[in-house]
Parts: structure tokens; sequence; C-alpha cells
């Protein structure tokens, strides 16, 4: 099996987690900037860490023959004091030209407040003015449908937006069609606490009724989750009757078709 971890927070796992992934097929990574799970006080601290996204991972994970990507953003969980959040937004351009960078992300809400909505808008801006894909974060739990509701609309005030260069993720049962129907791509993330089981993530498939402009991803960042979440959901669609060409689409060729309008090839063969 081939597949592409689309959305994985590396910089909070080990080397035995790359070591993992790679013994259970994964050619490809792809790592959005996030909340680190700790605020950070001042621009030099996110000029760091978009280094380490786009210098010292790709390292880590060449060690295991696996590609490395990232997205830069400031997230919205430190968009709340949006004078620091717009001095953020003033380095990312320099690392948008990096060659291993994939667009703006993963921006979005958190607790969908009037700060979040500024500094996505900003953001959504800075993506379009640069020409980048644009990878989005949903609020969780209760604010989940509103929040992707406030998005979806917001994106489309834009009419200069291809909504097929789009990917909300961390989508649910009740919004992967919201998000689909509009003409997005759908991330169904795979998390054992707070967000999906692959047994639900399946379920969603049968719900939804095709795999089209979706893909799944395990986001293994600092808190409960676990990097081997997406061969985990192969065993499942395994065992519901999905043929392997349909399996290879979803986890391979789908994340390998919205991540090669970013203009980079990803990975050579497929
Ligand atoms: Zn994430």
């Amino acid at each position: 099996m081939r597949y592409i971890e689309p959305h994985a927070h590396m910089v909070s796992r080990t080397m035995d987690d790359y070591k993992a992934l790679a013994m259970a097929g994964c050619r490809a990574i792809c790592e959005p900037a996030f909340w680190a799970g700790f605020d950070r006080s001042s621009v030099d601290g996110f000029y760091d860490y978009f280094r380490q996204l786009t210098e010292y991972e790709p390292k880590r994970a060449a060690r295991f023959q696996i590609a490395h990507y990232s997205w830069i953003c400031i997230n919205p969980k430190e968009a709340e004091d949006p004078e620091f959040a717009r001095e953020v937004i003033q380095i990312i351009p320099e690392f948008l030209k990096k060659e291993n960078v994939l667009g703006v992300g993963e921006i979005g809400l958190n607790k969908n407040s009037k700060n979040e909505v500024a500094i996505f808008e900003e953001q959504v801006q800075l993506a379009l003015d640069h020409n980048q894909l644009i990878l989005i974060h949903t609020p969780h739990l209760e604010d989940k449908y509103k929040g992707t509701q406030l998005i979806i609309d917001m994106l489309r005030q834009h009419s200069e937006i291809d909504p097929n260069r789009v990917l909300i993720d961390h989508v649910e049962e009740h919004t992967v069609k919201q998000v689909v129907e509009a003409g997005f791509w759908a991330g169904i993330t795979l998390y054992p606490e707070s967000k999906c089981t692959p047994a639900r993530a399946v379920d969603m498939l049968d719900l939804y009724g095709s795999t089209d402009r979706l893909w799944m991803n395990s986001a293994c960042d600092w808190g409960v989750s676990d990097p081997l979440s997406l061969p985990k959901a192969v065993l499942e669609l395994r065992k519901r009757g999905f043929d392997e060409q349909t399996i290879d689409r979803f986890v391979y060729q789908n994340p390998l078709k919205f991540l090669r309008q970013s203009g980079m090839e990803i990975l050579p063969e497929g």
C-alpha cells in the first residue's frame, strides 16, 4: 500500500513515528503551521517555527525516504491579538517562495471570534495575492457547523477564489456535504478522542456516497493522536469491501491531485 499523509504535525513527533509511517507505506507528509500547545511571544518565535517546518522536518522525513511539505500561516488560536498577527503575516511571503511550501494554512476559525474572522480574511487575501492554495481548519464540536458556514460564506465573497484550490479540513457527518457541495475539497481528520474514528470516517463515505474531492488525515499533533490512523482506516475500508483501486485513489491519488495544483510534482510517480 502507498499513501500520502496530507495533514500531520510532525514537529510534535519522534523519529520512531517517521519510521512507523514509512513502514506503513507513507510516501509524503504535509505539515500545516498550527498552534504548538502554547502561545508564542514574538515574531521571531514564528520565524524559527517556520524554519523548523521548511528546513528541519524535511531532513528528518528524508531519513526514511518520505517527502515533506508544509503550509505556512498564523493559526486562528493565536490570532486574538490582531496587531501581533499582522506582524507575523508580514514574514510569511518569504516562506511562500520556498520550493517545499504548498500554500497558506491551516488558517480558519477556532471560536468564531471577530479577531479570528479579521485575520482569516487577511490571510485569504495573502493567499490570493501570492496565487497560493489554501488549507482551512474548522472549529471543534459545537462551533463546527456555524464556523464552517461562516468560512464558506466568507470565501464566496471573493469571486476570484477557485473552490477547487481550497481544502476545508476536519469535516464531520454534519458538515461534509456543506463543504463538498459548495465546490471545495474536504478533509476527514482521524483522531482517537475529539474528532473522527476510522469506522466513523468510513460511515461518512457511505453517507456521502463518493470519495471525490475528499481526503483523510491523522493530524497527529501533540495531543492524544495516532500517526498511523490513516493506514488503520485503510484496514477498515478493506473490511467494508472497498477495492484496492478505490483505496489508492482515496489515500494517494486524491491528495496528489489537490496538492499538485501548487505547481509542485510532490512525488515523481502516480
Ligand atoms: Zn492541524
